[in-house]
C-alpha cells in the first residue's frame, strides 16, 4: 500500500512540528489508512497490534479535533492496563507538545484517586484510563460526559479478556450518540464484533499486518535454573517438546563445544558450530542440519549468522544474549514462513535484568514457565511409546506374535503389565539421575489456580486494594515489605515499584494490605523469586526496603 506523508494529511502545524520532533518520516500503514478516515469523522474498527503506530493513528486525529479553548473533557481513551494508559498518555503528550492549552491525564486503579480528581478539575480535555477507574470517576461526577465527542477503545480484545466488558458498555451507553467511536483490537472475536455492532456507527474496518521484526507467532518462555542445571534443563525441554530442528545459542565457543558434547552423550543428534571450525567442517555441520540428520545445532551468534533454514521449530537461549537486538535475531530463526515457533530462554542469577531489558525492547512479555520434572519427562516418553504401540496395533497384523506370546506368558507365569513395562523400559533412552525438580527456588504451585475467572481477579483486586484481608488465593503468595502507611507510602507506590523493577504486569498483582509499619502484597507464586530478587536493597519513596515471603508472619494491627 502507499504510505502517506503527514504533510499530505491536512494536519495543523503544531501537530506536524511535533511529529517531526518525534522523528516520524512517513505515516505507518495503519496511520496512512486510519488518519484520513478518522479526520472525516467516521467510526473505525482498527485491527492492529502494538508496534504498528496505532497510538498516533488515533492520537493525531483526536488532537486535531480537540478544542483547546474549551476547558472540558472532550475525549476518553479506554485501555486495559495502567501501563498502556501511561504509554498512550505519553505519546499524546508528545504529539500535543506545541498545542497550548491541551491537557491530557491518565487515570487508573491503584493510583491515589484524590490527586486524579485534582488533575481532572484543571480543565483536562483528554482522559486515558482503565475502564474500572473511569467508571469510578463517572459515578463520583469527577468525569463529566456532556462534551465528549470522541471515545477510543484501545486493545479492546484485551479489555474483554480482563472482564471489562460491562464497564465498557456502561461508559459507552452514558456518552451521547453524536460521538465518534474508534475501536482498536489485535484480534476480532465475536464479543468485539457485538460491541462494534451496538456502539459504532457504520464503522470502516481498517486492517494492517505487522511487518518488521515480528515475534508474535513465537511462543516465548523463560526458566529460572541454577547455572549447573542448565544442561539438564535443555535436555528435558528437548525431550518434552521434541522439536524436529532446533537451534541452541550460547555466548561462548567453549560453551558451544561443551553443550554439543553433552547433548551427544545423552543421545541427541546434536552438533556445535562456531568460528573456530574450518570452513569444511562448518559446511558439513550445516549440511547435516539442513537434511535433518543433525536435529540440534548449538551455535554462537556469529556462527549462526548465515543460517537460513526455514523449519527450525524451536530456539533455545542457553545463555541470555548480551544484546537486546540479538535476542530478536536469535528467536527470529524460528516461526518462519508462516509457521509457529517456540523460544526458550534459560535464566540464572542476574540474567533476569537482561531479560527485562529484552522484554521492553521487544515490547513483549515473556512468560516464566517451569522446567519439567524427571517424572514429567518420563511420562511424556512413555506416552510416545504408547502412541507408537497404538499405531502398530491398528496397522500391523500380529496374530502370529500374539499366539506365541500368550502361550509363553502363561507357561512362564509372567504378568502382562510387567512384560509391557519391561519392554517400555528397554525402548526409552535412559533418563538422567539428576534432581527431580531443578527449578530455581521453586515454590510448588497449584496449576488449577490459573483457571479462575480473570474478572474475579480484577474485582478482587479492586475490592482489596488498601484494605486488609486474610484470604489467600490459590496460585498467589504474600510478600512482606517493611514499610507502611506511617512512612507516607501508598499502595500505588508499592505497585509502581514492583512493576517498575520486575516483569510482573500490574494487573497480576493482587491485594496490597497496608499497615503502619509494613505492607503485605499478594503476587502470583511464579513471580515470587523474581520480585524478591529484584526488589532487595531497592528504595521505595526514598526508603530502603526489605522484602521477603510472608510465610509465618502474622498481621499485627
Ligand atoms: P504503537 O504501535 O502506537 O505502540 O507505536 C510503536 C512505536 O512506533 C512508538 O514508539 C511510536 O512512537 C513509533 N511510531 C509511531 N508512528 C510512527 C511513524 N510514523 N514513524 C516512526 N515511528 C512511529
Amino acid at each position: 500500500m502507499e504510505l502517506l506523508k503527514f504533510e499530505e494529511m491536512h494536519l495543523n502545524d503544531e501537530i506536524l512540528r511535533a511529529v517531526k520532533d518525534m522523528g516520524f518520516e512517513t505515516a505507518s500503514p495503519i496511520q496512512s489508512k486510519a488518519i484520513p478516515v478518522v479526520l472525516e469523522g467516521k467510526d473505525i474498527i482498527g485491527q492492529a497490534q502494538t508496534g504498528t503506530g496505532k497510538t498516533a493513528s488515533f492520537g493525531i486525529p483526536l488532537l486535531q479535533k480537540v478544542n483547546p479553548e474549551l476547558k472540558k473533557l472532550q475525549a476518553i481513551v479506554l485501555c486495559p492496563t495502567r501501563e498502556l494508559a501511561i504509554q498512550v498518555a505519553d505519546e499524546l503528550r508528545k504529539l500535543a507538545k506545541y498545542m497550548h492549552g491541551v491537557k491530557s491525564l491518565p487515570v487508573y486503579g491503584g493510583q491515589d484517586i484524590v490527586s486524579q480528581i485534582r488533575g481532572l478539575k484543571g480543565g483536562t480535555q483528554i482522559v486515558i484510563g482503565t475502564p474500572g477507574r473511569v467508571l469510578d470517576h463517572m459515578r463520583r461526577k469527577t468525569i463529566k460526559l456532556d462534551n465528549i465527542s470522541t471515545v477510543v477503545l484501545d486493545e479492546a480484545d484485551e479489555m474483554l479478556n480482563m472482564g471489562f466488558r460491562e464497564d465498557i458498555e456502561t461508559v459507552l451507553s452514558a456518552i451521547s450518540d453524536d460521538r465518534q467511536t474508534l475501536l482498536f483490537s489485535a484480534t476480532m472475536p465475536k464479543p468485539i464484533m457485538e460491541i462494534a455492532k451496538t456502539y459504532l456507527k457504520k464503522p470502516e474496518v481498517i486492517k494492517v499486518v505487522k511487518k518488521e521484526l515480528t515475534v508474535n507467532n513465537i511462543e516465548q518462555k523463560y526458566y529460572v535454573v541454577k547455572n549447573d542445571d542448565k544442561q539438564e534443563a535443555i535436555a528435558r525441554l528437548l525431550d518434552v517438546y521434541s522439536p524436529k530442528l532446533s537451534l541452541v545459542f550460547c555466548n561462548t565457543k567453549k560453551q558451544v563445544d561443551e553443550l554439543a558434547e553433552e547433548l551427544k552423550n545423552r543421545g541427541f543428534f546434536a552438533e556445535g558450530l562456531h568460528g573456530d571450525l574450518k570452513q569444511i567442517q562448518r559446511d558439513r555441520v550445516m549440511g547435516a542440519f539442513r537434511n535433518g540428520s543433525t536435529q540440534i545445532l548449538v551455535a554462537t551468534d556469529v556462527a549462526a549468522r548465515g543460517i537460513d533454514v526455514d523449519d527450525v521449530e524451536a530456539v533455545f537461549n542457553y545463555d541470555v544474549p548480551q544484546d537486546d537486538e540479538n535476542y530478536v535475531h536469535r528467536i527470529g530463526r524460528t516461526g518462519r514462513a508462516g509457521r509457529d515457533g517456540r523460544a526458550f530462554t534459560l535464566i540464572s542469577g542476574r540474567d533476569i535484568f537482561k531479560l527485562k531489558d529484552i522484554m521492553s525492547y521487544c515490547k513483549t512479555t515473556i512468560e516464566r514457565d517451569r522446567i519439567p520434572t524427571r517424572t514429567d519427562v518420563l511420562k511424556i516418553k512413555m506416552d510416545k511409546v504408547i502412541d507408537d504401540m497404538k499405531n502398530t496395533m491398528e496397522n500391523d497384523s500380529m496374530d502370529e506374535i500374539i499366539t506365541y506370546l500368550s502361550e509363553k506368558l502363561k507357561n512362564e507365569d509372567i504378568v502382562p503389565e510387567k512384560a509391557i513395562a519391561s519392554l517400555m523400559k528397554l525402548s526409552i533412552d535412559s533418563i538422567s539421575e539428576s534432581e527431580e525438580d531443578i527449578n530455581y527456588r521453586e515454590i510448588k504451585r497449584n496449576t488449577e489456580s490459573f483457571d479462575y475467572d480473570r474478572k474475579n481477579r480484577r474485582n478482587d483486586r479492586r475490592d482489596n486494594i488498601g484494605r486488609g484481608h486474610d484470604r489467600q488465593r490459590k496460585g498467589m503468595a504474600k510478600l512482606f515489605i517493611n514499610i507502611g502507611k506511617s512512612q507516607n507510602v501508598r499502595p500505588g507506590d508499592i505497585l509502581g515499584a514492583i512493576t517498575g523493577e520486575t516483569s510482573v504486569p500490574g494487573r497480576e498483582i493482587g491485594s496490597i494490605d497496608m499497615y503502619d509499619k509494613y505492607t503485605f502484597v499478594e503476587v502470583p507464586v511464579r513471580y515470587v523469586d523474581e520480585i524478591v530478587y529484584s526488589m532487595k536493597k531497592k528504595k521505595i519513596k526514598g526508603k530502603n526496603i526489605n522484602i521477603e515471603t510472608a510465610n509465618g508472619r502474622k498481621h499485627k494491627k
